[in-house]
């Protein structure tokens, strides 16, 4: 998988995989051919914008070993322990940037699958996404709090540069939009919480409940049917390779957001070996070389 570079060699890539440098630019697998510029972006929200749900895995895992485990939880050995783990994390890895319901479906498959939990006690997915989104709010409570109150700053849940390069899209006249798995209620609170609801003008796209529903897809969908678009017109920014697929499979620009939510302004490898692999045109670690960015959407 080497890391194809601009022949103009202006976005070499200062991404350290180490993540140990801090990364200043683009890190260009692909070169983009022809197009012009860019007229609308496409944005995931949750770790590609904003971290305030930075740990979720964690939470979701924790949740679904139990849950598969049901009565055995107590007593299972650490093979058992680390077996259910392995599956869940290859779970979680692979259904990323899908709505939580689709997560909750394959739960509720592998709680069946394994067999520990009588037929009758198990959850459908509503029932599981029920736990985690009650499990996931104790966890967000207090950083929703800390925002809400200025104890914080919202720049601390934004991966560096996020906002500013929003901006800069807003003033050079791109269309922005916002889809996440997330219900589109929280997708929208936390935008406005994070202060930049208003510049995706009502264009914020969510989960409604209905696990047919896949908001990124349909939004990338009815951008290019409405809008009369060449998808060379259209650019996917997400930490998720679920978005990065969209993008590439209809021909949109593909930009990865290989942040690491822990350490802001570093790069995380494994979300960047996702998105490679899932066919990101480029890789940032953030927001911070938004004038390379910009170049590389045309603008
Ligand atoms: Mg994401």
């Amino acid at each position: 998988m080497a890391a194809e570079t601009n022949p103009s060699g202006a976005f070499d890539s200062s991404c350290d995989p180490s993540g140990v440098r801090p990364p200043a630019d683009v890190e260009v697998i692909r070169p983009r051919g022809s197009g012009g510029p860019i007229a609308h972006a496409l944005f995931d929200h949750d770790g590609t914008i904003s971290t305030l749900r930075e740990g979720w895995e964690r939470v979701m895992e924790t949740m679904m070993v139990r849950e598969i485990l049901g009565p055995r939880f107590a007593d299972a050995d650490e093979p058992l322990r680390a077996r259910v783990r392995g599956r869940v994390q290859g779970l979680i890895e692979e259904t990323t940037g899908h709505q939580t319901l689709v997560q909750m479906q394959a739960l509720a498959e592998m709680v069946r699958e394994f067999g520990f939990v009588p037929g009758g006690e198990v959850l459908d997915l509503h029932g599981y996404k029920a736990i985690y989104a009650r499990e996931l709010a104790a966890m967000m409570r207090g950083r929703l709090e800390d925002v809400r109150t200025g104890r914080r700053a919202a720049e601390e849940f934004l991966v560096p540069g996020a906002a500013e390069f929003l901006r800069l899209l807003v003033e050079q006249g791109v269309k922005l939009y916002l889809a996440s798995g997330t219900d589109v209620e929280d997708v929208r609170d936390e935008a406005r919480l994070l202060g930049y609801e208003d510049l995706f003008e009502g264009r914020i796209y969510g989960a409604v409940g209905d696990i047919r529903v896949e908001a990124k897809q349909a939004v990338i969908e009815s951008i290019l049917r409405e809008h009369e678009l060449a998808p060379a017109e259209l650019a996917v920014l997400g930490d998720g390779p679920v978005e990065i697929r969209l993008a590439r499979q209809r021909g949109a620009l593909a930009v990865g957001v290989a942040s690491d939510e822990v350490h802001p302004g570093r790069l995380n490898p494994a979300k960047r070996e996702r998105l490679v692999r899932a066919g990101a045109d480029c890789i940032v670690c953030d927001y911070r070389p938004a004038q390379a960015l910009l170049a590389i959407l045309g603008k």
